[in-house]
């Protein structure tokens, strides 16, 4: 079978960037024009000769949003169950190199944690850990998975890259869905900025997702960090990322996110720095290219950016958010990075209402095949 890897050598960024040179508006309105997009299509629409078109790709994103997903929004709270990591991810603030409190939560923690996040009535719960298989090992998330399902109807992991025979153990126990980001898709970049941790393998971990759609589960979330590279290839290569994934699985549900670097521990800095424009430029031609992906927007965002962009293309977003290990009930450690949005789920929910939206708690393609 071919993979990601295998299927993006196909695709030609050369012949591509030597098209997008010629971009026009009328370019771009033809493109607006046309239901079904191509991979050259999507290239133009994240190309600079674009931009001056963001209004009427934003409004275009905007009624295929609300054709193909209505105006629900779900709702869901991460849950850091252990901040011990052996990595030294320059950009995170649970990378190896730092001196900040680290805290693995225990079984019992675990409940008190799920208790209190369930007591908000949220219902799609997405387990994370740092990345260290001695301390956060496939079989203590299983045992986290097993107390998270009594009690959440959808259970999403974001963890280190797993083999397909510990994914099918997750979704044995209950896991229906995985994020993974690549964090970048530059290789180069990519083993400069992992070097001298397990994280380093950019294969294994740019194939995770396949693995994990063979392995049986349900939906995965891919994208890069946004910060670390050029945006318009990050952006191109996860949107190809999630196409190659819909066309090899048509089963499978597919997400992308844009996470924006924050602040964190240490001295990252960036060249690369994301503006709002360039977001919703990003947003609107995933969503044109994707009609059928979902699209998560995470508290790094603000709640006034996040409700401008919410019709654009979202579809899923965190509410009550703690990025901190043991953030929701007891005593917390260090946050892996600062949010924008500091809202309760009321506060969230009653927001959404305010401005056309549905919150949904509860997955039910999900509770029913349970
Ligand atoms: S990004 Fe993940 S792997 Fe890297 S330091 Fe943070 S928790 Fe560890």
């Amino acid at each position: 079978m071919m993979s990601f890897t295998q299927f993006l050598q196909t695709v030609s960024t050369e012949t591509l960037k030597r098209r997008s040179d010629g971009v026009t508006a009328s370019t771009i309105a033809s493109i607006l024009s046309r239901n079904t997009l191509s991979i050259e299509d999507f290239y133009l629409l994240l190309s600079d000769g674009a931009s001056g078109m963001l209004e009427e790709m934003a409004q275009k994103a905007r009624s295929v949003t609300r054709k193909q997903f209505g105006n629900s929004i779900f709702l869901f709270t991460p849950l850091y169950i252990s901040n011990i990591c052996d990595n030294h991810c320059p950009y995170c603030s649970f990378a190896k190199q730092h001196s900040i409190v680290r805290k693995h939560l225990s079984l019992d923690e675990i409940k008190q944690e799920a208790d209190s996040i369930a007591a908000k009535g949220i219902r799609h719960i997405l387990v994370l850990t740092g990345e260290s298989r001695r301390s956060a090992s496939p079989e203590y998330i299983r045992s986290a998975v097993e107390i998270l399902r009594e009690r959440f109807s959808s259970i999403t992991i974001e963890v280190y890259a797993l083999t397909s025979d510990e994914y099918k153990m997750l979704i044995d126990a209950g896991v229906d869905g995985l994020t993974i980001y690549q964090e970048t898709y530059n290789r180069e970049l990519f083993k400069s900025l992992h070097s001298g941790g397990p994280k380093a393998d950019y294969d294994f971990r740019i194939n995770a997702p396949q693995r994990a759609a063979e392995a049986g589960m349900r939906n995965v979330a891919l994208g890069a960090l946004y910060g670390l590279d050029d945006w318009r290839m990050e952006a191109f290569v996860s949107g190809l990322h999630a196409y190659y994934l819909q066309n090899k699985f048509p089963s499978l549900e597919v997400s992308v996110s844009f996470p924006r670097l924050r602040p964190q521990a240490g001295e990252f800095s960036t060249a690369h720095i994301v503006s709002d424009r360039q977001f919703v430029q990003m947003l609107a031609a995933t969503r044109l290219f994707l009609p059928y992906a979902g699209v998560t927007l995470s508290t790094r965002e603000s709640k006034r950016f996040r409700s401008a962009v919410l019709p654009i293309g979202i579809t899923k977003i965190s509410a009550g958010v703690s990025t901190a290990v043991g953030g929701h009930s007891g005593d917390s450690s260090t946050a892996q990075f600062e949010i924008a949005d500091s809202r309760s789920v009321l506060q969230v929910k009653s927001d959404l209402l305010q401005e056309g939206f549905q919150p949904v708690m509860h997955d039910w393609n999900y509770a029913y095949v349970r």
